[in-house]
């Protein structure tokens, strides 16, 4: 539009809301594109291939996996707050990997048998777009793992 290019960094895609966090809020729900091409613009090549056509980034190449600031973890295509810091964990398989989300309504949970594994995939549930999957070998207190993406996040540190 201005053909000024905002920084990808932490930045919510054109359009998106910052405010209000509450879960499936009619004034985000109208705002998302109606069009997968709309997405596709809305998000940009990387994040679109990523959030809407269930891709995977190669592991060890987010830009989240070390981020340890205090804050909130977005969908990077709607806003929703997904997961907190405080359940942030080093898994070692390479994604951001939290033990629980900040609200289980925020998070779907589909049956994935692709790749010839039995997976359980997580998707926004306000928006849809893919997430990750979730496994049962995460820490105490859950037990769970929920490995995100980095480009289907969109960190927001706490204000101090
Ligand atoms: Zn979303």
């Amino acid at each position: 539009m201005n053909g000024r290019k905002t920084p990808e960094r932490q930045s919510l895609p054109a359009g998106v809301s910052d405010e209000g966090t509450a879960l499936g809020a009619k004034a985000h729900a109208s705002t998302l594109p109606e069009s997968e091409q709309e997405w596709r613009e809305r998000l940009g090549e990387a994040r679109f291939r990523i959030c809407r056509q269930g891709g995977t980034e190669p592991p060890f190449s987010g830009a989240l996996l070390y981020e340890k600031r205090p804050g909130r973890y977005r969908c990077a295509a709607c806003g929703l707050p997904l997961f907190a810091s405080q359940a942030k964990f080093e898994s070692g398989c390479g994604w951001p990997s939290f033990f629980a989300a900040i609200d289980e309504r925020a998070i779907r949970y589909l049956d994935d048998d692709s790749h010839g594994m039995q997976r359980t995939e997580i998707r926004c549930a306000r928006c849809d777009s893919h997430l990750g999957h979730v496994f049962d070998d995460g820490p105490p207190p859950t037990g769970r793992r929920f490995c995100v993406n980095s480009l289907s996040l969109v960190f927001r540190p706490d204000e101090d």
